[in-house]
């Protein structure tokens, strides 16, 4: 392949898959660089705005992640940062993160998101005030030096330029300022080598594994202070036993689970249930109801596959696997 490597500048750098994205029907080459080990998009480049509009995996309950903004919220505590700490959450969506941290007294919080949707349901279910619709590059040459923390959660995997993207970073902190990184870890394990639909370009432009992530972040002047990737458990493989197999027929059941227990507004997307207005404290509380029948739908599920996902999980264990989550804790030299 005649292509540099986009993180690294070098090479040589070889095809290692095509892919074919259903959105707009272009195929795309997925690269490994020889020298650095990144692998990457060939092109890089994010699709925009109007393509994630399109793309179904990441409307509605999809982009919610309240269980994974508690863990990531969890760590961001355990760093003991000051209550002062200035903390901006890039790619914030609809807040969750940032509305944990203040409640564990971080008062100064700001978020950036580039949907509307996000930045209104973070306003309207968060509760946040300075959260704006903005881009990076909009956003980021009027702020350099401006916070002592920076997060950005899934979202490196989608920039096309991920070394300007940190750099831009860089220069919103202050010096000795944190940055908190998360994306889906590349050392998990793939069923039959089937890969995840949200893990294809134009989704996602490179795939990380911690010390990809390190060598990566080093390069950029970065010192580590925590670099996690989660253990693998069952659950985890009961998603991919389902996800590959049967994910349409799962979501079909849980939205007729839904709706058989609470109508037709429990089959209603979360931005449409907010618009319904009630007030957040009974939207919040409706939200949590809605989800009992569904928890108990899925737990009576993986019971079901237990057989078949806890040998798996023992197989991908002595493999050396881990688990989807990688987070990264580094600070400004
Ligand atoms: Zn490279």
């Amino acid at each position: 392949m005649e292509v540099k490597c986009p993180l690294c500048g070098g090479g040589p750098c070889s095809a290692i898959e095509d892919s074919l994205d259903p959105v707009t029907g272009r195929r795309w080459t997925f690269a490994r660089c020889a020298a650095c080990g990144a692998e990457f998009s060939d092109p890089m480049e994010n699709p925009g705005p109007e393509w994630y509009a399109k793309a179904a995996m990441y409307k509605e309950d999809a982009c919610r992640s309240g269980e994974a903004a508690g863990v990531r919220a969890g760590i961001f505590l355990r760093l003991g940062l000051p209550k002062g700490t200035r903390l901006l959450d890039v790619g914030c969506g609809t807040g969750e993160f940032l509305a944990l941290a203040g409640k564990a007294g971080y008062s100064d919080c700001s978020g950036i998101d580039f949907s509307s949707d996000q930045i209104r349901l973070a306003r309207e279910l968060s509760g946040l005030k300075d959260v704006s619709v903005s881009s990076l590059d909009d956003f980021a040459p009027g702020h350099a030096g401006s916070f002592d923390f920076i997060s950005a959660f899934e979202v490196l995997e989608h920039q096309a330029d991920p070394a300007d993207f940190i750099e831009k970073l860089k220069k919103m902190l202050v010096p000795g300022g944190v940055l908190m990184l998360s994306m889906p870890n590349a050392a998990r394990p793939l069923l039959f080598g089937g890969r995840e639909g949200w893990d294809f370009p134009p989704h996602h432009l490179t795939r990380w594994t911690a010390p990809r992530l390190d060598r990566f972040l080093a390069a950029h002047g970065l010192e580590r202070v925590l670099l996690e990737d989660s253990a693998l458990g069952e659950e985890q493989v009961y998603n991919q036993l389902l996800g590959v197999k049967a994910d349409e027929a799962v979501k079909a059941a849980v939205a007729a689970v839904k709706k058989l227990f609470f109508g037709e507004r429990g089959a209603a997307p979360a931005d449409q249930l907010a618009a319904t207005g009630g007030g957040v404290a009974g939207l919040l509380k409706f939200r949590a109801a809605r989800r009992l029948p569904v928890t108990a739908l899925k737990l009576f599920l993986r019971a079901l596959v237990l057989p078949v996902s806890l040998p798996l999980l023992l197989y991908y264990l002595a493999r050396g696997h881990r688990g989807i989550a990688l987070v990264a804790v580094y600070k400004v030299k």
